[in-house]
């Protein structure tokens, strides 16, 4: 089984296009838009995935629920649980780390 870091390391060795592509690609059942915290300023800058790609840029700022564990990457990759709300708290990597 790959495991999340294994996943972050391979999306950090793409260039900027091809790793928004690949995060498309992983992410795309991220069900952030579905969750009471995300918002319409979110939904209009497009975040989503914020367990790859760390804190929302200014527009989530309140934790109303998590939907993360309910996730299919999540589950995939056994994340979601122990750190959520990547959001606000930033992504597994960092939250780990701190
Ligand atoms: S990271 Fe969690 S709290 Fe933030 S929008 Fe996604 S599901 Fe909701
Ligand atoms: S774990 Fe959370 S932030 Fe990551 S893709 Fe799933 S819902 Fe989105």
């Amino acid at each position: 089984m790959v495991e999340f870091e294994d996943l972050i390391e391979e999306l950090d060795k793409l260039g900027e296009k091809e790793r928004s592509k690949e995060i498309e690609r992983v992410a795309k059942d991220c069900v952030c838009p579905h969750c009471p915290s995300y918002n319409e300023c979110a939904d209009k800058k497009l975040e989503y995935a914020f367990c790859i790609t760390g804190k929302s840029d200014g527009c989530i700022d309140t934790e109303l629920g998590c939907l993360c564990p309910t996730c299919p990457l999540a589950q995939e990759y056994q994340i979601g649980v122990m750190y959520n709300f990547y959001c606000i708290r930033g992504s597994e990597k960092e939250q780990k780390v701190n």
